[in-house]
């Protein structure tokens, strides 16, 4: 096995651990300053997220161990498809959340600690996408490429939310919910095709490393 692919995928796991655990602390402080519901329920969601990233991890330390070598591409689909049903959960709560938001007309007030908040999160989460989804790319590895999705949903979630602030500082009215519903629906298709994915056989799954590469199955990984 190539240690040097795996420790590089096991640094990634925890790159993905200590950001997401740094937000939710991060968030907590100031949810729990500003009294916002909304930045402590996005405090949870950054804790399950540091917690799914002991998922890779873990997925990595046994696949590459030499007794489960052969079994190395179970494992990481099996994980992929762990984080995918995280991806899922977090557009069906996001979906409810927006449609609340829109059903109680909650007025759009979003104070200066949130802005920073949401803003600080949204780069912290396009940085960790990107260094996730170059890392998968390099190591030819589909759970760092899965994590990558993950993360990226979480700054189109917190780019929803800067799009509400500027319209609401504008024109004074609350999209949210609305705006919010819409990237619910992306997520979740991208979750759904994730875990299906032979719905969307026409076009490129999203955890394609190599194009030739078939979905059903026999590829060996062990190849240079
Ligand atoms: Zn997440």
């Amino acid at each position: 096995m190539d240690k040097k692919r795996s420790k590089s995928i096991v640094r990634a796991g925890y790159y993905f651990i200590i950001t997401n655990f740094l937000l939710g602390i991060f968030n907590i402080i100031v949810g729990i300053l500003s009294g916002s519901v909304a930045i402590t329920s996005d405090a949870t969601h950054s804790f399950i997220d540091s917690i799914s990233g002991f998922l890779v991890i873990i997925s990595e330390k046994i696949s590459s161990h030499d007794k489960y070598s052969k079994k190395r591409d179970q494992i990481e689909r099996f994980t992929t498809i762990l984080i995918a049903i995280i991806i899922v959960a977090t557009g069906v709560h996001f979906l409810i959340e927006s449609i609340e938001g829109i059903i109680e007309s909650e007025s759009a007030d979003y104070d200066t600690p949130t802005i920073i908040i949401v803003i600080i999160g949204f780069l912290a989460k396009l940085a960790l996408t990107l260094y996730l989804r170059n890392s998968g790319k390099k190591h030819h590895s589909k759970v760092l490429l899965a994590s990558a999705l993950e993360t990226f949903n979480d700054a189109l979630i917190s780019l929803a939310v800067i799009i509400s602030i500027i319209v609401s500082l504008i024109w004074h009215i609350n999209i949210e919910g609305y705006i919010g519903i819409i990237i619910s629906v992306i997520i979740l298709k991208i979750g759904l095709e994730f875990i299906f994915p032979h719905i969307s056989h026409h076009h490129h799954h999203p955890l394609e490393t190599n194009p030739d590469h078939d979905h059903c199955g026999k590829h060996d990984q062990s190849n240079p």
